[in-house]
């Protein structure tokens, strides 16, 4: 995968300039100890022109995320979703996948709160769990417990978390994991929210020990339109293996449908499923066509 060419363009703390010509410093606790928040945002291609889909509210979370790891966030929200437009078109950008990233400036000790960078760059990138259903594992490794880590921030240190399930969930013949939380409650995917249909209803689990996705506060949101019951509550790894789908949700994966859990398989066909009528309206949505579908 090849994330930027010679004549890539990315933005550094207000200035544009090639991505051959940007050096990070390697004396840095973002580097060192993963102190550091990003975010993943989508730009699509829409009849509108290109539209990046709910920016504001994506770096209203990396504002957020900054805060509760106590690093300063001196920047303008709607100010950076200029820049990120703006970024978008130097590099010649419809489609694409975009990743600020605020990390610290040279310093090994374990103090937080030092100056910070904001870096943003974008690539193209097709559906990071591809387009096929899922086959998935319950992972041995749990999410973070909240306490020790905040949980709701997307924090880079997080990510080591959702590297070693993926790298598990490979190398035991799955396409990707499914962690629990503390409680041995289903949580998430490394990389996305979960959902699961029973008897017509969706159930997702509730905040707290999950990342807030967006993608998952606007399927709640279709679910309305569509009126789709969904709940929001704890859920067992027992009540998921009699689920009759479930579906992984987030910006870099979209909607996207699992197959089975561990040796269970979902016993509806995709095509038949809540998560598929869901996939077409949120494909709708962010390409800002109107036709909403309508359950009868
Ligand atoms: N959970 C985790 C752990 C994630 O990394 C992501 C991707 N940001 C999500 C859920 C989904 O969040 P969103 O829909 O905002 O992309």
């Amino acid at each position: 995968m090849q994330y930027f060419k010679s004549n890539t363009v990315l933005y550094l703390n207000g200035q544009f300039q090639k991505a051959t010509d940007t050096t990070a410093d390697v004396y840095g606790q973002s580097l060192h100890y993963g102190y550091a928040v990003f975010e993943g945002i989508r730009a699509y291609n829409t009849h509108n022109g290109t539209r990046i889909f709910k920016a504001k509210e994506h770096f209203e979370r990396l504002k957020r995320s900054a805060e509760l790891v106590h690093i300063p966030f001196p920047w303008d929200v709607n100010n950076l979703v200029e820049q990120t437009y703006q970024l978008l078109k130097l590099n010649k950008l419809k489609n694409a996948y975009i990743r600020p990233l605020i990390y610290c400036a040279p310093n090994m000790s374990l103090i937080g709160g030092t100056k910070p960078s904001i870096l943003i760059c974008a690539w193209e990138w097709d559906a990071y769990l591809g387009h096929e259903q899922l086959k998935v594992c319950i992972s041995n490794y749990e999410r973070p417990n909240p306490k020790s880590t905040p949980i709701e921030a997307k924090l880079s240190g997080n990510y080591v978390n959702s590297i070693l399930a993926t790298t598990e969930a490979k190398s035991k013949g799955f396409d990707e994991a499914l962690l629990l939380d503390m409680n041995q409650n289903v949580a998430e995917g490394p990389g996305a929210n979960i959902f699961m249909e029973k008897n017509g209803k969706l159930i997702t689990p509730p905040l707290g020990n999950i990342l807030p996705g967006i993608t998952r506060a606007t399927i709640i949101e279709l679910c309305n339109v569509l009126d789709i019951e969904v709940t929001e509550r704890h859920l067992s790894v027992d009540e998921l293996k009699q689920a009759d789908s479930a579906f992984f949700c987030g910006t870099a994966s979209e909607i996207a449908g699992i197959a089975s859990v561990d040796d269970y398989k979902f016993p509806i066909r995709w095509v038949d499923t809540l998560g598929a009528t869901l996939q077409r309206t949120y494909k709708n949505l962010v390409l800002e066509k109107q036709n909403y579908e309508v359950i009868i």
